[in-house]
């Protein structure tokens, strides 16, 4: 028979599938002796029937959840609805997979008039009980029944006011009694019914709503932006309420066995004396740092620290723990692993290594790849910070710098983004209805709320930069405004957020380059000793390579020559190489092009010194270089002595239907070699002028875009000429070698015969990509969202490669290049090669290396890593 109710003693870690995550560490923590107020969970399963059972309770489920709360009440020595010794419940959610903030708890359950009358009758814990209770009339309201907690929370601001109190603690008894009573009247207002009196109704009502809370808007909002199954559903776990609320030496907190921002080795949270649970997320009060703790109950802080040092030893790994201290003594109320930052998240895997509670492979699988992207991005420049006018500070509560304008609803969020704007949501807090304005907006910036308030949790998992509880800022919402001291911002001004340190500041703040440190290098060498693929980049001119090279690019694997045309006086003389109406004007214009393009292949060979240079020959459609302004025009047209009117008839007849599949790559050079020779004078000169001055290099030239064997050999004859002259002229011999891009299909089943011509092959796999499916990419964008909006395609084709389409072409590639020419060198050059799961298919299907964008070269990295590690296991 199905069990659908186990006591914390009878369930483990192992157990989340049915005991939900929050349920399965309540009874590992039960198991390790830990001080944990007793309680029993009901399974997803449980969740589950309730639904095929068309949102109802099982008989026999309700009677397992009696039979469990006997046995608690046996544990506990207290009974539900007992008059003399009351057992007073929390009713908690808690899914496999965790949704932090997402789904409900109700607390304080089992309280009735009658009881709380009886209990009140020790006059000092008057204020307590009806606190209590009117906790538990709102909390029922609000996840029960689906009524806001607002108007009973205005009943406590009303009172505040009115007797000019400033802090809920100055609340008395009688206030507390008044306002238990002034909630249950709202409740019949708004319910229209009394608020139910027996504490089993409560309970079974309480777990049925947590069920459905399974499937509450956000929640699924929150499954769909995490990629989480819709059918896991949740557990309930019941169990005995301990006191936050209770005397002056009670307290309830939030602590991370290590800070989940920077990764330092220090207990890292927060607490608040006499409140329950709720009071430390929702910012009403502004809660206390550990440290505090430290010096106001150091038995409990040191507890706490023993603690939380055996659940890391136990679950090896930083943990997230609730607690509740009451009257002196310290209960567990959760533990799980803590979300943190990629920066911390460094730190954290490190340090483990070195206290030897992990092994560097576990270290290594810790990280997300495309998480690393993170700490490559730049923070704001030192000295522009000097600089800067900063106009509030708050607290450092998801660091990043983030640049943009200013925000107030989620509303505005979202279509600030649709303006191609860089929204920053500010808000007084956030909750979870605010989801997707704070995924849409590139930083977030609250009033209230502290290091683990809604906004600054939330935005740690995401990544993304987020400064709270900044008091200095007051929020004009009628008026869009926010106003810091005698400055008013209106909507859409631009400030800049640096969540590293708290500080908000008016304006752009220039940025600097990323925050690498020495946790990242050390992580990134274990790597690289991992890995297999090798990883090289795409960089075309000696910044990108340097940047690539710190990183740790074995190599440059696609450098695109046509961006070196760019620049103002070559695109010049590349625009008058194009309307050349017959060869010998077009050598002249080659002509002035080669010391150019020399001069950077002399730059980047210094820079790649002893490592390989892939260069690719120019590949796009000639009118992307063409002159668009009516200026741009007349100026070139002067310069060839022709009308302008003859230059605009030569342009137009340069007009294509479809460019991306026209005339560009090795097409150009069949029509104009030429260009073909210029090239490879440049890349061989080049090679000898910096083999003169000591450095090595190893040009490998690559002809783009080619479809059958005689193309790439008409090509190949060329070059080799070409270079063969030269190295003769000189009497130096550089090695080098000639390859292809296999980009079109048919090159990718012709493998086999490109092979015996080319000596080396590179995927450009954007190309093949739209060539295999059949679509320009410059036209996709319009219609793709659809295909992803509606299911048909499950991710972004050009950021993860179509392991079953275009990988297929892939394989089939290097089985028959690898038949003509067994130690051919073989990679892709795509965008795919810096995507994580691309890369860990491309070391699969082994391929020889990756390439990819600099910034993404550590991402490739780790992946590459992961997949030698994934498959040893
Ligand atoms: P969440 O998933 O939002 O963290 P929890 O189920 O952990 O929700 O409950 C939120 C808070 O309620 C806890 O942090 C704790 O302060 C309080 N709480 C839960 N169970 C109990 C209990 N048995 N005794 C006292 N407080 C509790
Ligand atoms: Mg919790
Ligand atoms: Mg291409």
């Amino acid at each position: 028979m199905e069990k659908y109710v186990y006591l914390f003693s009878e369930g483990n870690k192992d157990m989340r599938d049915i005991l939900g995550g929050k349920g399965a560490n309540l009874a590992e923590m039960v198991n390790m002796g830990l001080p944990v107020p007793k309680g029993f969970t009901i399974t997803t399963e449980a969740c589950n029937k309730y639904y095929k059972d068309n949102q109802t309770l099982d008989k026999i489920i309700e009677e397992e959840i009696n039979d469990a709360i006997e046995r608690l009440e046996a544990v506990t020595g207290k009974k539900v609805g007992g008059m003399t010794n009351p057992l007073l419940l929390s009713v908690r959610s808690g899914s496999p997979i965790s949704m932090p903030g997402m789904m409900d708890t109700i607390l304080n359950l089992g309280l009735n008039d009658d009881i709380a009358e009886k209990m009140a009758k020790d006059k000092d814990s008057i204020r307590f009980i009806y606190d209590s209770y009117r906790r538990l009339i709102m909390m029922f309201a609000d996840v029960v029944r689906g009524y806001s907690k607002d108007e009973f929370e205005k009943i406590i601001a009303d009172i505040k006011e009115e007797k000019n109190y400033t802090s809920d603690l100055d609340l008395t008894a009688e206030d507390m009694y008044d306002i238990a009573m002034e909630s249950k009247k709202v409740y019949r207002k708004l319910v229209k019914e009394e608020f139910p009196q027996n504490p089993k109704i409560q309970l079974m009502e309480a777990v049925k709503a947590v069920f459905r809370s399974w499937n509450t808007e956000r929640a699924k909002v929150y499954r769909k932006m995490n990629n989480i199954s819709e059918t896991l559903g949740t557990a309930v776990n019941v169990q005995e309420m301990v006191y936050g609320n209770l005397t002056n030496d009670s307290l309830t907190g939030v602590v991370f066995s290590r800070n989940p921002s920077n990764g330092e080795k220090d207990l890292y949270g927060e607490y608040l004396e006499k409140a329950q649970g709720e009071d430390i997320v929702s910012g009403v009060r502004t809660p206390k740092d550990i440290n505090d703790l430290k010096k106001e109950y150091p038995k409990i802080y040191k507890d706490l620290k023993d603690i939380s040092k055996l659940l890391e030893k136990h679950y090896k790994d930083m943990q997230d723990m609730e607690f509740t201290v009451e009257k002196g003594k310290l209960y567990m109320l959760q533990t799980r692993s803590g979300k943190r930052t990629t920066l911390a998240a460094l730190k954290i895997a490190i340090n483990m290594v070195e206290e030897k509670l992990i092994k560097k492979e576990e270290a290594l699988m810790r990280i997300e790849p495309d998480k690393l992207e993170e700490v490559l991005h730049p923070s704001f420049d030192k000295e522009a910070l000097k600089k800067a006018n900063m106009i509030a500070i708050g607290l450092p509560a998801s660091p990043g710098a983030s640049i943009g304008q200013i925000y107030f609803t989620v509303e505005d969020v979202i279509n600030a983004k649709k303006e191609g704007k860089n929204p920053i949501l500010v808000r007084v807090e956030t909750s979870p209805e605010d989801i997707e304005g704070m995924s849409t907006a590139v930083g977030i910036l609250t009033v209230r709320g502290g290091m683990t308030s809604h906004a600054a949790v939330v935005a740690r998992a995401m990544g993304k930069c987020c400064v709270c509880g900044c008091h200095e800022v007051f929020i004009d919402e009628r008026h869009k405004t926010m106003i810091c001291g005698d400055n008013t911002f209106e909507e859409g001004t631009t400030i800049s957020l640096n969540g590293t340190t708290g500080r908000v500041y008016e304006g752009e703040v220039a940025l600097s380059e990323s925050g690498i440190d020495e946790a990242f290098e050390t992580f990134m060498s274990w790597a690289v000793n991992t890995k297999k693929i090798g990883v090289m980049a795409n960089a075309d001119t000696e910044k990108d390579a340097e940047v690539a090279l710190s990183f740790g690019a074995e190599g440059i694997g696609l450098c695109r020559t046509e961006h070196m045309f760019f620049e103002e006086d070559k695109i010049f003389a590349m625009r008058k190489m194009i309307v050349a109406s017959n060869s010998e004007e077009r050598e002249k214009a080659l002509k002035e092009l080669l010391p150019m393009q020399m001069l950077d292949f002399q730059n980047l060979f210094r820079v790649m010194n002893h490592k390989k240079v892939i260069i690719r020959f120019l590949d796009p459609p000639l009118h992307e270089f063409l002159p668009k302004t009516k200026e741009e025009i007349t100026v070139l047209a002067k310069s060839l002595k022709i009308t302008d009117e003859e230059l605009t008839l030569k342009i137009e007849s340069l007009k294509e239907f479809n460019p991306m599949m026209g005339h560009r790559g090795c097409r150009l050079a069949i029509t104009y070699p030429e260009i073909a020779v210029m090239q490879t004078r440049a890349i061989i000169e080049a090679a000898i002028r910096v083999t003169k001055d000591g450095c090595e290099v190893y040009p490998e030239l690559m002809i783009p875009l080619v479809s059958d064997v005689n193309e790439f050999k008409y090509l190949k004859d060329i070059i080799k000429e070409t270079a063969t002259d030269i190295m003769d002229k000189y009497k130096v011999n550089i090695p080098y070698e000639i390859g292809t891009m296999i980009e079109i299909p048919r090159s990718a089943v012709m493998s086999d015969e490109i092979a015996k011509e080319a000596e080396f092959f590179s995927y450009g796999t954007n190309d093949l990509t739209q060539m295999t499916y059949g679509f320009s990419r410059d036209d996709a964008g319009t219609f793709l969202n659809d295909y992803y909006e509606k299911g048909i395609f499950k991710h972004d084709l050009f950021k993860t490669i179509d392991t079953s389409g275009v990988g297929k072409l892939l394989d089939v590639s290097i089985k028959l290049a690898r038949k003509t020419r067994p130690t051919m060198q073989l990679g892709i050059c795509g965008e795919h090669g810096g995507d994580g799961k691309s890369v860990e298919f491309c070391h699969k299907i082994g391929l020889d290396y990756v390439s990819c964008s600099p910034y993404r070269v550590p991402i490739a990295i780790l992946a590459a890593a992961q997949a030698v590690i994934k498959e040893n296991n």
